[in-house]
């Protein structure tokens, strides 16, 4: 090895240049394998208090994060940050959610009630894709279960306009709420029926498990969990008064987390904020940001934040830095944040612009411990919102929180535009492609990172950042002939894998 010099640069001497770096402005030199890449492990710190599995985080965005993303991340070993356009108590309500989560029973199954026609049952079964739908006395959860509709009801039934009470199954065999998630299975397996509904003492519905669960029901062995064995779920709050009632309540049903969401965190507001969380509920770990600068970290350390957000501008969906002027490239922001965040043992979170799995490989290298995705979980089925066509392709709507559509349902809280009779936009509002499940494509993005990891020869995530601060991690700027090398080129056609 004698004779070598040393080979592209160290991150030092990468960001050093007087420009900002995004991550598509830069490469990673490959390092030495002598591991698999089964033997890397993912697992990294979200706060100083809080680890994941995996480092997989979900924006708190109302067309990304609600209960749903929040459990199915949570059992994928990452965590979701529910967002707050919405009221105390529905925010409190999905956080709930989340941590009464137990696996294999739907806590919120669908239903019906004898009135609602057959009908009904298809317009469910075309939206969500399922058909067994317990039957209450007023349609709703815990009220009297008085039947069950499944496919075997109404397959070769003509008239879709016949009432439910005519077609359904009225003997239901049942399990009484409580019942361990083993003996549910028993029963289901030993019946041969495709729904178990779970019921109280009085006969409501308080519960359903499904047959086609069963397997799935003891896959997570990464998942987020508390000390109790509940699943890890955050929650963002903005910097206003009014969010001290917020948090009480999100306290009271268990949060882990709060974000302390601002566009520029560097605010009277959100450092008092931070001081107001800490000694009011020291249990709950609090993300400070948004940030980019080492000053603006500083401040919100030293208020004494659990982990910081870095990203001003470089999210899919917004217009920040051509309108207000103010931001900085992402890659150049986690660098200089981490690095002095380093020395404090707070933990940045890379939020924003992450688009692909290299992205996300290329934050962790850079000294993120965490990447906080938007854009990437807006087309998946866990995402709020429904599936729609245009021309042909399969969407969901995805808005930026500061975009004048979020903003008229009360998001304006992060911009300090609430009071503002003029409001500008930060963002902008529109689709994004089906992903299919977080079930599928999570796992997708845990192998990709771990053949990137392997790649760059390191293990786990501290061993990356030791290289990286040790200046034995060498990186590389891309010029744009360089990145468009680096991209498919010169096909006349081809398939893009489903997911990048
Ligand atoms: P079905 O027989 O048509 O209801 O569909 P399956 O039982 O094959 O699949 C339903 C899937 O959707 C299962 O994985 C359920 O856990 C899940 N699911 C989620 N929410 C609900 C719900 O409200 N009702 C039903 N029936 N299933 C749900
Ligand atoms: P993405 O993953 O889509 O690139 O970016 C998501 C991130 O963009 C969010 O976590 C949040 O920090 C930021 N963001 C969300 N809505 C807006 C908005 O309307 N304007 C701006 N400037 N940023 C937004």
């Amino acid at each position: 090895m004698e004779n070598i010099t040393r080979d592209g640069f160290s991150a030092s001497e990468l960001f050093q240049a007087g420009f900002g770096l995004a991550y598509n402005d830069f490469i990673i030199l490959p390092g030495y394998i002598d591991f698999l890449p089964e033997d890397v492990t993912l697992e990294t710190r979200l706060t100083r208090n809080i680890r994941l599995k995996n480092p997989i985080v979900s924006s708190p965005m109302d067309t990304v994060t609600e209960a749903k993303m929040a459990i199915s991340l949570a059992l994928l070993g990452g965590i979701g940050i529910i967002h707050y356009n919405n009221t105390i108590a529905e925010q409190a309500e999905q956080v709930r959610e989340v941590k009464r989560y137990e696996n294999g029973f739907i806590t919120h199954p669908m239903v019906l009630s004898p009135e609602h026609t057959i009908a009904d049952v298809d317009e469910i079964k075309r939206k969500y894709n399922f058909s067994g739908i317990p039957i209450t006395e007023n349609g709703q959860l815990r009220s009297k279960l008085v039947g069950i509709v499944t496919n075997r009801d109404i397959d070769f039934e003509k008239d879709r306009s016949r009432k439910l009470s005519e077609v359904m199954t009225k003997n239901v065999l049942t399990a009484p709420q409580g019942i361990s998630l083993s003996d549910a299975n028993k029963i289901l397996r030993a019946s041969k029926k495709g729904k178990l509904p779970i019921v109280d003492d009085a006969g409501n519905l308080v519960a359903l498990m499904s047959r086609n669960d069963l397997l799935k029901n003891k896959e997570y062995p990464f998942s987020s969990k508390d000390a109790r064995k509940q699943l890890r779920v955050g929650a963002a709050i903005s910097t206003r008064e009014e969010s001290k009632e917020r948090l009480a309540e999100l306290a009271k049903v268990g949060v882990d987390v709060i974000v302390v969401d601002s566009a520029q965190g560097n605010s009277i507001y959100q450092i008092e904020m931070i001081r107001y969380i800490k000694q009011h509920h020291p249990e709950i770990e609090v993300i400070g940001g948004n940030v980019v600068t080492e000053e603006q970290c500083a401040k919100l350390i030293e208020a004494g934040a659990d982990a910081l957000r870095i990203g001003m501008g470089p999210g899919s969906i917004c217009t920040t830095q051509t309108t207000m002027a103010c931001g900085r490239s992402q890659a150049t922001a986690v660098y200089r944040c981490a690095k002095y965040a380093w020395q404090f043992d707070v933990p940045v979170i890379a939020d924003g612009g992450i688009a692909n799995i290299g992205h996300i490989a290329k934050a962790l290298a850079i000294g993120a411990s965490a990447p906080m995705m938007g854009s990437m979980f807006a087309g998946t089925q866990e995402a709020p919102g429904d599936y729609f066509y245009e021309n042909g392709v399969r969407l969901k709507r995805y808005r930026g929180m500061a975009s004048l559509e979020a903003m008229e349902k009360g998001g304006g809280k992060r911009y300090f535009t609430e009071e503002s009779k003029v409001k500008v936009a930060q963002g902008v509002s529109g689709s994004v492609v089906d992903k299919g499940s977080v079930f599928d494509y999570v796992p997708y993005l845990i192998q990709g990172l771990k053949h990137a990891f392997q790649d760059l020869g390191k293990r786990n995530v501290a061993e990356l950042h030791n290289a990286l601060y040790s200046g034995e991690l060498r990186f590389e700027g891309r010029s744009m002939s360089a990145q468009i090398e680096g991209g498919v080129h010169d096909m006349y056609s081809y398939k893009a894998p489903k997911y990048m």
